[in-house]
Parts: structure tokens; C-alpha cells; sequence
């Protein structure tokens, strides 16, 4: 087949290097500010399934490796290859079953159309925490989403998935169908061996309210905020997102400390009298001293969805890594030291304190690295003259943390370090992963972060 028969055969634009708009169309695959110099020869917007299975019998036939894309969120940029890219941005149906409490979604579908729509219907779903991320690479690594501690990791509220394998075919993957296929899908991330073109999901019932309260103190007090974060975690129930967030002062703090660390507790209540009980035990251990406090209040998906893109400007450019670790206070305190040694104003770290219970039993799938707590570092900073001091950021946070991170989460990892893939998962999940590899995709047609380092990190 040649350039025009794709272009004939595919619903979707086809764009090759070389045409009017391949630069415009190669950038806005990327969410990042950053656009590494990497230029797909071919790019197809896929509208349904049988583009993406044309675009990939095309690149197989003509020696091109595969790069999904879903909506280029991921922090190390990894969608945008050489090869052929198939876009899966506009391939966003959303349809809910209401009785049978289940939803299917293109890949497309972002968290906050996700969570809208479910929230007319009163469900819900472990949507991720920022709006703009779609279902495509979010579930395919896992998900680490809101409520995570009663809803468990997204990927395990996946009932089943269509996916298009090397070979161009196009199968549903379950429990009971394909289930090889599915384990991988649920969190093997850009280390997947196909591509996924629908999610059917298992739906929750949407908390009756969510309330999020904030105490701010200067990041000096962060190993205080640490004991208390993890003592109340291990009595309050599992609806509650306890989460540190270390960053510059924002203006109306910004006299009293530089960087301050913002204790943040969402509660997915199901009633106001559960909310309110919960508020009182969290409130009851709050160290002395906070700069500010805003207690309760009320934050549903929308809200919550407006407070986290305030974090996350568009534009910016952008560089992550992640840990998982057993050690709140090591890993709360090494994040507070980088933070206070960031060289941009706009960088920050997170850090979650799980519910006891979410780390010690979860389903056997690709999703297989996670522990008591979690700390991602976000550098982001806005002129390319300031690359390398943002990226030797990341990597000395991430040196700090060695000693007591478990492993990475691949959603977030920074996947420019050949070694990130393989830490994102355990031992005996990325062994079964490569051997899935090399059964599924003997040749090698899809891009893999593991396999071979990415080229420049630009
Ligand atoms: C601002 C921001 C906030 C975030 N918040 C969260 C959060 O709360 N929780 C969380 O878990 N993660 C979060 N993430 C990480 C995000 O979930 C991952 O980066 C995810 O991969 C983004 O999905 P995407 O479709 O845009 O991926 P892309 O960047 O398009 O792709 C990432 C990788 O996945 C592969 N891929 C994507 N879709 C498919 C598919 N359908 N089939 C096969 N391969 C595919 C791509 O080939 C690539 O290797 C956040 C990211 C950002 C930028």
C-alpha cells in the first residue's frame, strides 16, 4: 500500500513530513511546552478502529515502528517517534449504561468529560486528577486517580478493552477473553504491545459530597505535616486523598515563607455527617502553626478539576519523575529539600500518604509497583535556555530519593532514563510483560521506552 491508498483507505487526516502543517501537526501531538526532536514520518488521526488497524498493517508493510498517541500528556513526551504515529485524539465516544452501571469510552474521552458525564447519572469513576488528561495512556498505565484509596487504581476498574494487536487484527481482551492481553492492558503503559481503541469500564457510586480542606505551613514544618499525614491516615477511612503539596508560597503567603507545604485532605463522603466526622479526626491532629487554613470545602470533580489545572499551566515546559516508597518521612522530607533547592519558581512536589490498606493486596496486572506512599516531582519552567537546570533537577531529586524509593509509577516516570520502564514494574510482572512482548510483537512494530533509549530529550 502506498501514501495515497492510506490516505484513501483511513476516515482520519494523513500527514507526512514534507506537507504544509507537519510541524504544527508533529507539536500539537504534545501536551509539553518541550517538543523533542523526534518527526514521525507519517501521522494518521485516527476516527475509529479500523484506522488505527489500517495505519498499523501500513507501517508494518513498510518497515515503520508504531507510536500511539492518546493526548501526548505524558511528561517525557514519549508518543511523539519516529515512524508513524497514530493519533487517537478525536476518537472520544462516550457511551454510559446506566442500569448495568458500566461505560464505554474512546480514548479520547479526557477525566473531566468522563467525570461530567457521569456525575449527571450519579456515578463515577477513578478519573485522573487533571481535566485534559484522556483515558488512552492514563488506564493503560495504571491510573492513579481521585479516590483511589476506596476505588483502588484505575486500570482495576477496567471490565475489558478492544485492542489492535501487530498483526492489524482487532480483539476484545477481559477476564475470560484474551486475559493475557488484558493483564498487560492494565498498566503496562507506553510498554504495551498493541493499541487500545475502547475501555469499557466499572462504574462507582458518585459520592454524595466531596469536601477538600487546606492547611498551609512554611516547608520548614514538613516533617510535622509528614507524622501527622500518616498517623491519621492509619485511623480515618479509606475515601479520603491526604496529599503534600510543596511548592513556592502562593502571593497571599508569600510574605510570611518562601515555600510552603499545603497539607491537602479531599473527602468522598457519603453523606455531610460522614464528611464532617471525618474533617473533625483529620483537624484534631493538625500541627500548630499553620499559615492559613480553609476547612471543608465543598469540591466537586468541576472544582477540583479548576484547583489542580491551576498547578499544571498550559504551555509550560515539563519534566517528571516518580517514587513509590514504604517511607513517608524520608521521602516527604527529600521532596521538601528539592523543592527548596528548585531553580524555578513554578516547580513543585506532591506527595500521597495511602490508606494502609491500598498498597498491601492488588489484583495480579501489569500494575504491579506501588507502595505505602507516593511523591512525584513536576519542574516546570518556560525558556529552553533553562533546560539542562530543570532536568538536573529532576534527576537529583530522583538520586535523593534512591535509598528509599520501592519503584517508579510509569504514568509519571521520567521514561528518558532507559532504566525507568523496567522500575515501574515487579520483577516478575516485567519478566511476564517481555515475554508477552515477544509473543504479541515478534517484530518489534511498536515503540517501547524499555527497549532502547529514546533519542534526544530536547
Ligand atoms: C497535568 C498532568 C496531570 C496528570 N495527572 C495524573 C494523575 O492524576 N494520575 C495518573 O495516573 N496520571 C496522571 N498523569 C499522567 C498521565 O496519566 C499519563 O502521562 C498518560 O500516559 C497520559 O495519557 P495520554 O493518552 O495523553 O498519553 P500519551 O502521552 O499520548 O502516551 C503515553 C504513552 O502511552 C501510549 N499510549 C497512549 N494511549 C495508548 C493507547 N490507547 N494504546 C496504546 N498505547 C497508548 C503511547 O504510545 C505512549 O507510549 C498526568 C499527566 C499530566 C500531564
Amino acid at each position: 500500500m502506498d501514501i495515497d491508498a492510506l490516505k484513501q483507505t483511513v476516515r482520519g487526516a494523513v500527514t507526512t513530513r514534507g506537507d504544509a502543517g507537519y510541524e504544527g501537526t508533529r507539536a500539537g501531538l504534545l501536551w509539553n511546552g518541550r517538543k523533542p526532536e523526534r518527526y514521525p514520518e507519517i501521522v494518521v488521526k485516527a476516527m475509529d478502529a479500523g484506522d488505527v488497524q489500517a495505519a498499523v498493517r501500513f507501517a508494518a508493510r513498510n518497515g515503520l515502528r508504531v507510536s500511539a498517541r492518546g493526548g501526548g500528556h505524558n511528561f517525557s513526551c514519549v508518543s511523539l517517534q519516529d515512524g508513524l504515529v497514530v493519533d487517537l485524539g478525536a476518537m472520544d465516544r462516550l457511551g454510559i449504561d446506566v442500569e448495568k452501571r458500566t461505560a464505554t469510552a474512546g480514548p479520547g474521552v479526557t477525566n473531566s468529560r468522563l467525570a461530567a458525564a457521569l456525575t449527571e447519572h450519579g456515578l463515577a469513576f477513578p478519573v485522573g486528577h487533571c481535566a485534559s488528561v484522556p483515558v488512552s495512556g492514563y488506564l493503560l498505565g495504571g491510573g492513579f486517580g481521585w479516590n483511589s484509596g476506596a476505588w483502588g487504581i484505575a486500570c482495576h476498574n477496567v471490565a475489558s478493552v478492544e485492542v489492535v494487536l501487530a498483526d492489524g487484527s482487532l480483539i476484545t481482551a477481559s477476564e475470560t477473553e484474551n486475559p493475557e492481553i488484558f493483564w498487560a492492558a492494565r498498566g503496562a503503559g507506553p510498554e504495551f504491545f498493541g493499541i487500545v481503541t475502547e475501555y469499557r469500564l466499572r462504574l462507582q457510586d458518585l459520592p454524595r459530597t466531596i469536601r477538600t480542606s487546606v492547611w498551609s505551613y512554611s516547608l520548614d514544618r514538613i516533617d510535622a505535616v509528614e507524622r501527622w499525614m500518616s498517623a491519621t491516615m492509619r485511623i480515618l477511612p479509606s475515601n479520603v486523598e491526604f496529599t503534600a503539596v510543596m511548592s513556592s508560597a502562593p502571593p497571599p503567603l508569600a510574605d510570611r515563607a518562601a515555600k510552603t507545604v499545603a497539607a491537602v485532605a479531599t473527602i468522598f463522603a457519603a453523606s455531610e455527617e460522614e464528611a464532617a466526622a471525618t474533617l473533625a479526626k483529620i483537624q484534631s491532629g493538625a500541627p500548630e502553626g499553620a499559615l492559613a487554613a480553609q476547612l471543608g470545602m465543598e469540591t466537586p470533580f468541576d472544582v477540583l478539576y479548576r484547583i489542580i489545572g491551576q498547578f499544571f499551566p498550559e504551555g509550560r515546559r515539563y519534566a517528571a519523575d516518580t517514587h513509590w516508597s514504604a517511607d513517608p518521612a524520608a521521602l516527604l522530607r527529600g521532596l521538601a529539600d528539592s523543592v527548596s533547592a528548585a531553580p524555578s519558581p513554578e516547580t513543585f512536589a506532591l506527595a500521597v500518604v495511602l490508606p494502609p490498606t491500598a498498597s498491601q493486596a492488588i489484583p495480579d496486572t501489569a500494575f504491579s509497583m506501588i507502595g505505602p506512599a507516593f511523591g512525584a516531582a513536576y519542574a516546570i519552567w518556560r525558556d529552553s535556555k533553562n533546560d539542562a537546570e530543570n532536568f538536573t533537577w529532576v534527576r537529583q531529586a530522583s538520586e535523593r530519593a534512591a535509598s528509599y524509593s520501592l519503584g517508579h509509577y510509569i504514568g509519571e516516570a521520567d521514561l528518558d532514563l532507559p532504566e525507568r520502564a523496567r522500575g515501574s514494574f515487579s520483577a516478575a510482572a516485567y519478566a511476564r510483560l517481555c515475554s508477552l512482548q515477544r509473543k504479541y510483537d515478534p517484530a518489534g512494530l511498536f515503540h517501547r521506552p524499555a527497549r532502547e533509549p529514546l533519542k534526544k530529550a530536547g
